[in-house]
């Protein structure tokens, strides 16, 4: 009897055990099934719902029409109820809200481990593209961690350090000492450093670009020029980022930040505004492009916060004479769009605070 007895027990564990692991592997499987191989985060500085609508307005049939995904996202930072660009890029990094100013680091000082360290942990490839200093805050909190945003030398140094495989934007003078075109007081040549690292670099707009490999390619001293004053688009910058990333067998994480939208709202100017929301149109089509193709790629579009407090008015139905309204000349606190597009998508859908929506793209890099 007793005997007996064990031998039920144990097939009752047996099976319980055997349909818990059926279980863990459906969902594994389930999860593999929809985790996307590859993710291309792209922020638009600044770009609120106003901002939105005179991208809608000018350009009609749009890329964003194709994502079946939206949302709406709050930005408000741990000790600010308007957030900076380093906090908000923080909390779309790491998934932890922070203070204003500081990058990848809690307010204790204590480091956050960000997307593009945690996909590259996994042996995904890694990079960013930015229209500002690869240095500037969004693109900073994504493989750096400082206290203070200003600290761009530092931020470089990081940078130049973090294993990233592409990394694509302005900013040569962080990277260069004094004396040699750049700004580094303390003698350091990174650029020199990450060629013997192994770097193709890269300053001019149209280089013989390697086809496979690490790219450094830094194409102005600081900021690029705004895009209605240079010769090739953030598209183009993005196209090239993705062809070197794309070749990694586990895939990549890309961040591509139209930095300069924010600029626009800051000096309250319409017309440059529409020149950044073109051109950021520009990078949308470009991850769109090779999503479609791909099939297992996630695009998210959103913003770190709006700037300017643009509501856009007008008389034509058409909204040909659109006019804008900025009520300030900096960030506020308004919801920013958020769009999806690709396995995964779905869980952006809804209303989300800006460091959830770090945690959701955190949680789709599978072990
Ligand atoms: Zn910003």
């Amino acid at each position: 009897m007793k005997n007996i007895e064990i031998m039920r027990r144990f097939n009752t564990f047996t099976i319980a055990s055997f349909l818990t692991g059926m279980f863990l592997a459906v969902s594994v499987l389930r999860a593999q099934e929809e985790a996307p191989k590859n993710i291309i985060l792209l922020i638009g500085d600044g770009m609120g719902v106003g901002q939105l609508t005179v991208m809608k307005t000018m350009l009609g049939d749009m890329s964003l029409d194709a994502f079946p995904v939206g949302g709406l996202m709050t930005t408000s930072s741990l000790d600010n109820f308007i957030t900076c660009s380093a906090a908000a890029g923080t909390a779309l990094s790491t998934g932890y809200l922070t203070d204003n100013g500081m990058v990848a680091l809690a307010p204790d000082g204590s480091s956050l481990l960000t997307l593009l360290e945690a996909a590259r942990d996994r042996g995904k490839a890694v990079g960013v593209v930015a229209t500002s200093s690869v240095t500037h805050a969004t693109p900073a909190s994504f493989l750096s961690h400082v206290p203070r945003r200003s600290q761009q030398f530092e931020i470089a140094i990081q940078m130049a350090s973090s294993g990233a495989d592409v990394i694509v934007g302005g900013g040569r003078r962080f990277f260069l000492p004094e004396g040699e075109d750049g700004g580094r007081k303390d003698g350091a040549n990174l650029i020199a450093e990450m060629r013997q690292a192994g770097y193709t670099y890269a300053e001019a707009h149209a280089p013989e670009l390697p086809d496979e490999g690490k790219l450094l390619w830094l194409l102005a001293d600081d900021a690029l020029p705004r895009a209605d004053e240079r010769p090739y688009g953030l598209g183009e910058l993005v196209e090239v980022s993705i062809s070197l990333l794309s070749q990694r067998e586990e895939g990549f994480v890309l961040m591509v930040e139209g930095s300069q939208i924010d600029w626009a709202g800051h000096s309250n100017d319409i017309a440059m505004l529409r020149a950044e929301l073109g051109d950021f149109e520009g990078a949308i089509t470009a991850a769109l492009a090779f999503a479609e193709r791909d099939q297992r790629t996630l695009l998210l579009v959103t913003a770190d916060h709006e700037t300017g407090g643009l509501s856009v008015v007008g008389t034509a139905a058409d909204g040909s004479d659109m006019e804008g309204k900025w009520i300030w000349d900096d960030h506020t606190a308004d919801m920013v769009p958020l769009f999806a597009y690709g396995p995964s998508s779905a869980i952006f859908g809804g209303l989300h605070s800006i460091d959830h929506v770090g945690r959701l793209l955190h949680s789709l890099l599978l072990p």
